[in-house]
């Protein structure tokens, strides 16, 4: 009988184009197994948000695998001793896996390869996170070479087929995934979450071939949260259920201005798996000096911070287009782009509250949330990072709303201002219009900037 072979899965929930199952199918039975691995020490315990769409990504793969007679494993605990015990019931010695770029999926993998043959294949990026370097042999560090060594490199993708599973003799048994505990209970604040998306690789290739076909207005659409112009696939990707070869795949050979723009924004996420790759903390270190010292006001100490921080997380800062933002975030766990620069440069600029509280707000609350690339935002935003906007390069939320046309996005999400005209849906406090069930402002757009442009020259002194 040949020897079983274990998938560890991980956020790479596909059967095609996913080179652990094609390798390990090639060799013998395939027991695929998802681990919740809250354990593992210094492991990031992944969101609420998270967990909501972990739970229907799951139970999709379990329909994909069961049309090749073929089961998912749960198992929870820490992986290596998981993956350890498995081998042992089931006589296996090898485990396939994709490789991961984030500290603990790295700290995991060599407890696994300590105990087990464990094989690694590239697969979540475009290209091979620590591949491209610059003339000098170093990782790039800046976006715009990056992307173009990228462009340079990617000519012609090919992509795996979804590969013929066979089952072993005996299946070993597994967790029950009610028993995870996955969603929300009481309350139930995932209502909007179940109409917005629909998780697993099916539904990821359907929004795909219908976005794909229409690309030509990208570059314009993207930037208007009004509309829907993007293509809503973070999710998607960041679980695996669709690869980022996949969508290059798909564009492939499309001219003009809106895929090259689309091709570009996959680039940024395999640039942020870079940067995390040479920075494994990157997302709670500041890479630029002086940063943490003295900027910010705490949270923790300050009341007033503390009031201040609770009202972003809200949407009640007084400010539509961050409020409409961040309520968009906690209905259906997801932001447009455009907005979450502005909610994200509102909190660390106007408010002055220390980029990490959003990270770590961000990472509880999106579907999408995915370390390299929320670390690598919200450092962009900030001015901390290693290619960033500078601190002092500030952006005005009232006029960025204005600039781009979010009237019908804010009557959408804030229904206080739902009756306001443009222009005054995006600044209701200087036209004497406010509702007044809707906040004030937390802080004036000109008060709050010179506030940061202040700290910042203090905390430089
Ligand atoms: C403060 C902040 C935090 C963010 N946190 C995350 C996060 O946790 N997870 C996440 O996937 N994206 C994050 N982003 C990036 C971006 O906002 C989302 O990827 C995008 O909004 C997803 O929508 P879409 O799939 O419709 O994008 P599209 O415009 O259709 O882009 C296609 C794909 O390209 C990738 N992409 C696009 N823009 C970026 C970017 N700036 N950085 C990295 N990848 C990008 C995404 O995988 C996206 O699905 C963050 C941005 C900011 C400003």
């Amino acid at each position: 009988m040949p020897v079983p072979q274990i998938v560890w899965l991980r956020r790479d929930l596909r059967l095609a184009d996913q080179p652990a199952f094609t390798i390990a199918a090639a060799q013998g039975p395939v027991i695929p197994v998802y681990i919740l691995d809250d354990e593992t020490p210094r492991h990031r315990r992944m969101g609420a948000a998270s967990r909501w769409w972990l739970h229907h990504s799951l139970k999709a793969l379990e329909k994909d695998l069961a049309r090749h007679h073929s089961r998912l494993i749960l198992r929870r605990g820490k992986s290596a001793d998981v993956l350890a015990a498995l081998a042992d019931e089931t006589g296996a010695t090898t485990v396939h896996a994709l490789r991961h770029v984030e500290p603990w999926w790295r700290s995991a993998e060599r407890a696994v390869s300590a105990r087990l043959e464990l094989c690694l294949y590239d697969g979540l990026y475009l290209l091979p996170p620590g591949s491209l370097t610059t003339g000098g042999g170093t990782p790039y560090k800046i976006f715009t070479p990056f992307k173009n060594a990228l462009f340079e490199r990617l000519d012609g993708v090919d992509l795996l087929p979804e590969p013929v599973l066979s089952s072993p003799e005996d299946w070993p048994a597994s967790d029950k995934m009610a028993d995870w505990d996955l969603l929300p209970r009481n309350p139930d604040w995932a209502r909007g979450f179940a109409e917005a998306w629909t998780p697993g690789s099916l539904a990821a290739h359907k929004r795909m071939d219908a976005f794909a076909d229409d690309l030509g207005p990208y570059r314009q659409d993207r930037e208007l949260p009004s509309i829907d112009g993007t293509s809503r696939l973070s999710p998607h990707l960041h679980f695996g259920e669709i690869s980022p070869r996949q969508l290059w795949h798909a564009t492939e050979g499309m001219t003009g201005e809106g895929p090259g723009f689309f091709r570009a924004e996959l680039a940024w996420r395999d640039y942020a798996a870079n940067l995390v790759l040479q920075f494994p903390d990157y997302g709670a270190r500041s890479y630029r000096d002086g940063y943490d010292d003295g900027l910010w006001r705490d949270p923790q100490t300050d009341e007033q911070a503390a009031a201040d921080l609770k009202a972003w997380q809200q949407g009640r800062t007084g400010y539509p287009i961050v409020d409409a933002g961040m309520r968009q975030l906690w209905d259906c766990g997801w932001m447009h782009n455009r907005v979450r620069m502005i909610a994200a440069s509102f909190l660390v600029k106007h408010l002055l509250i220390d980029w990490r509280h959003g990270e770590r707000w961000f990472w509880d609350t999106l579907v999408d949330a995915d370390y390299p690339s929320n670390a690598t935002n919200w450092q962009w935003v900030s001015g901390t990072g290693v290619d960033s906007n500078m601190f002092v390069r500030i952006m005005a939320p009232l006029s960025q709303s204005e600039k781009f046309d979010a009237g019908e996005y804010i009557r959408q999400w804030v229904p206080e201002l739902s009756g306001l005209d443009d222009p005054y849906v995006h600044d209701p406090a200087s036209h004497f219009c406010r509702p007044e069930d809707y906040p004030a402002q937390l802080i004036g757009h000109r008060e709050g900037r010179e506030r940061a442009l202040e700290s910042y020259r203090n905390s430089k002194a």
